[in-house]
């Protein structure tokens, strides 16, 4: 499944299934006022979104209006607590635990408040999705993953090395590359997450839309039948493209596993940057990075303009045919 409705927004008198097309289905709820919705907090995104809001990057962005802490009453029979949650009551039933658990949310302007059946796609930014933190990690003790090298050879069996094949195994750092290879992450420096179109539709798995063809006709389609929307898209990440190359927030931040988030209907177009929970401040041996070199081991690059530049050239090809 690619995307869910969470729940209905109410908004304008308009009453409709919002829309989410990645993530965990319960990170998100509507929102106590309308025209916003909330997001499970994360502290690393707090933080982007305080600065977010005080940078040249504001209005490409959702509206951050604060943290909001949220009763929700849960019904289980698994003892013990979910982290981050503070546990308040419990109420023992039969053999069915009721507790009420506080859970802390940004609250977010909702980006499809202004459209009327919109068409939503989530492009995922950048040449890598992990963090170096987490190649890191992974390369700590690296343990020969049968898992792994399955979920590869279902993909693409002739991907592992003869040595791979031979001990039927692959280490996660090894995983971990070879994955942003299998779609366009790694060549294009963006990949197609999610898409809905107006009504229904397309709900299609793109993870391994990979070649640029591919991407173009992912792309195509989104578009199709709504022809204002291209030069909309262009002109749009052209604007976002000159505001991040000023951007301090930009300048100083790893910006890993973000999207630009693009929203049509009939009438309007429009393309903003969602989902800072991996996006990191450079560490300060490295004051800044180009977003736009080669990414070695160590150096941060995340490749954040490659995606944005093909993306423009990719909108460019289809309004040109
Ligand atoms: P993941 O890390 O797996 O990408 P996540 O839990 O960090 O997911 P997001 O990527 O921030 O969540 O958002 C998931 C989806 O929710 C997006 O693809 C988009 O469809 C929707 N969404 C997120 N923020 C907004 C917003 N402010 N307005 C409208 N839709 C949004
Ligand atoms: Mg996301
Ligand atoms: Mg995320």
């Amino acid at each position: 499944i690619v995307h869910w409705t969470p729940f209905f927004q109410t908004y304008k008198k308009q009453r409709y299934p919002w829309v989410q097309l990645a993530g965990h289905q319960g990170n998100f709820r509507a929102g106590p006022t309308p025209g916003t919705i909330l997001k499970k907090l994360c502290p690393q995104e707090e933080a982007c979104f305080r600065l977010l809001m005080n940078d040249i990057l504001r209005p490409y962005v959702p509206e951050f209006k604060g943290v909001l802490d949220v009763n929700d009453t849960e019904e289980s029979n698994v003892e013990g607590n979910e982290a981050g949650e503070t546990l308040q009551k419990d109420s023992n039933s039969d053999n069915v635990t009721k507790r009420t658990i506080v859970s802390s949310y940004l609250q977010l302007q909702d980006l499809l408040g202004d459209f009327e059946h919109p068409c939503v796609m989530d492009c995922k930014v950048g040449v890598r999705t992990y963090l170096e933190s987490e190649l890191a990690k992974a390369k700590e003790r690296p343990k020969l993953r049968k898992d792994m090298y399955e979920k590869m050879v279902q993909v693409d069996p002739s991907a592992p090395s003869a040595e791979e094949r031979r001990v039927q195994g692959v280490t996660k750092p090894r995983y971990m590359v070879w994955r942003e290879t299998i779609s366009s992450t790694a060549t294009l420096g963006f990949r197609v997450e999610g898409i809905k179109l107006a009504h229904g539709g397309s709900s299609k798995d793109f993870k391994t839309t990979r070649t640029r063809e591919q991407v173009t006709e992912a792309l195509r389609r989104f578009v199709e039948d709504y022809s204002h929307a291209v030069p909309k898209y262009i002109q749009r990440l052209k604007a976002i493209r000159t505001t991040l190359k000023a951007s301090p927030f930009f300048a100083s931040h790893e910006v890993v596993g973000s999207s630009l988030l693009f929203v049509h209907d009939a009438k309007n177009a429009g393309i903003w940057m969602i989902d800072f929970a991996k996006t990191l401040p450079l560490p300060q041996h490295l004051p800044r990075i180009c977003h736009d070199a080669e990414w070695k081991v160590g150096n941060h690059e995340d490749g954040y303009l490659i995606g944005v530049n093909n993306l423009i050239d990719i909108f460019q090809d289809i309004w040109n045919s």
